[in-house]
């Protein structure tokens, strides 16, 4: 391995991924320095723990590169449009995310460098990342979800346990500071635009997720709904012999996983050569069998398979797997309306994917649109639509679209961002809705306007439909 020995790494942000990675750098015998734009209560205490370490902390200034820098390592939120990395490419210094500090730190000291299996897209990354670290285990594969999903790749690089596999999920920044990384296999799950204020256009954010494929072992695996993933995988530069997968909700071709008759098949990695497709599971193994879950579970179904898992294990895992909280969560029945909170749907993409999950819905939505437009998701999803309760700051967006593709679709517009604001919203719903029905909080927003975060999004709405209940 790399000696680190006397080299004057800089570590871009303190935070999450900052104060671990200048620890472990530290450790390694770098010289460290960690700049950090902030300036406040908490950047000061993380500041003061790694300057009894030893490190260097320069606080209130990230855009000077320390003199004698001969690596970056920054937090995967920096825009690459920052000056520190102007400075950097001015002076040929390097720049590292925190995937691939762990990407070259793995298998030193002796330990077992397991192969990751990564897993990126728009919408769905969380789910089925945590779908395919249940298959592993199923298959008795010692294994960990690991990445964006909030726990640490350093620690399960450089930690004490041993791991078999690793199933990764990262974000569009962590690839795009990540230009070593070769996942065994890995997917795109879908493209959809989204965080293009950082990556500068729909391109670059297209190209940083393909960089996923780059260098793949066994397989790529794409979304055959969705050409733009298919693209990526033509335009890698992978290793000889890896194939091209895709997944499909409808008949699978050769080289496909889909979807026969409620059954999830494997006409990719056959092993009985006398037949030509391999039965994995049934669709009411996947929880919730909403149609874009199904394929996740599709996308981490080939993802193990291409690992070698045993049918058996993929059908185990999925039926273990249980979706964090917020994410289609069933919350309680009322007057025979099914009460779902989907408060994760943070996004037009991700809303469109569960409005396309029930056939009667009253829709409740709104809060901040960060840029995004309505209109399709609209038209897209007005057939479905019962009613809609609108929310948040830029609900008037929503209530456009609405009087423009839907316009005998009933609205409540609440004008109201207090605590009793959601309780209103499910008082509304429940107004609007007939037995049979579904009242689907999916708000298609992000939730900072009224909220703290999408998680307490979500409870309210629980809370609000317990008190109906
Ligand atoms: P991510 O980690 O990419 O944010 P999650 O698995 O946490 O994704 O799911 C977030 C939300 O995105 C879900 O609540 C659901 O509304 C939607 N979603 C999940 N999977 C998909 C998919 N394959 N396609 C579209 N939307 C999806």
């Amino acid at each position: 391995g790399l000696s680190w020995e006397g080299r004057h790494v800089t570590v871009a942000g303190l935070g999450v991924s900052g104060v671990p990675a200048a620890k472990v750098l530290h450790g390694l015998g770098a010289r460290v320095t960690v700049v950090n734009d902030g300036d406040d209560a908490r950047a000061r205490e993380q500041a003061a723990e790694l300057e009894a370490l030893g490190v260097t902390v320069r606080l209130g200034d990230g855009a000077t590169l320390p003199e004698g820098t001969d690596l970056i390592v920054t937090a995967p939120g920096w825009k690459p449009d920052k000056p520190l990395f102007a400075a950097a490419a001015e002076a040929g210094v390097d720049v590292w995310g925190d995937v691939e500090l762990a990407w070259r730190l793995r298998g030193r000291d002796g330990r077992k460098a397991a192969p990751w299996l990564c897993v990126t897209g728009t919408n769905g990354k969380t789910t089925t990342t945590q779908m395919l670290a249940s298959i592993l285990k199923a298959a008795g594969l010692r294994t960990a979800a690991v990445g964006n999903i909030g726990v640490s790749l350093l620690d399960a690089v450089l930690g004490d346990e041993e791991y078999d596999v690793l199933a990764v999920e990262l974000s569009s920044y962590q690839l795009h500071w990540a230009p070593s990384l070769r996942a065994h296999s890995a997917t795109v799950l879908n493209l959809a635009p989204d965080h293009l204020d950082w990556h500068g256009s729909m391109e670059a954010y297209a190209r940083d997720k393909g960089r996923i494929y780059e260098g793949n072992r066994v397989a790529c695996v794409y979304n055959v709904a969705d050409k733009a993933t298919e693209d990526l995988v033509r335009e890698a530069d992978v290793e000889e012999g890896c194939r091209a997968i895709g997944f499909t909700l409808g008949t699978p071709g050769p080289s496909q996983l889909g979807v026969i008759d409620g059954i999830l098949v494997d006409r990719a990695f056959v092993e009985n050569r006398q037949k030509n497709a391999q039965e994995l599971a049934e669709v009411t193994d996947v929880t919730p069998p909403a149609p874009h879950n199904i394929a996740n579970a599709l996308a981490a179904a080939a993802l193990a398979r291409a690992f070698g898992v045993p049918p058996t294990a993929v059908r185990d895992g999925l039926r273990a797997f249980t979706p964090d909280a917020h994410r289609i969560a069933h919350v309680a029945d009322v007057d025979g309306v099914a009460y779902i909170d989907d408060s994760k749907a943070t996004n037009t993409h991700a809303a469109e994917a569960s409005l396309a999950a029930y056939p009667s819905i009253v829709w409740i939505a709104g809060g901040l649109a960060k840029g995004a437009t309505f209109d399709e998701l609209v038209a897209k999803s007005a057939p479905r639509l019962r009613g809609a309760v609108l929310i948040g700051a830029d609900r008037a967006l929503i209530r456009e679209a609405l009087a423009r593709h839907a316009p005998e679709v009933p609205v409540v517009d609440l004008d109201r961002t207090d605590t009793g604001a959601m309780l209103a919203a499910v008082q509304e719903a429940r107004r609007l809705a007939r037995a049979g029905d579904t009242v689907l909080l999916a708000p298609a927003c992000a939730s900072m306007d009224m909220f703290v975060n999408y998680n307490q999004r979500g409870d309210a709405f629980a809370e609000a439909v317990r008190e109906l209940a």
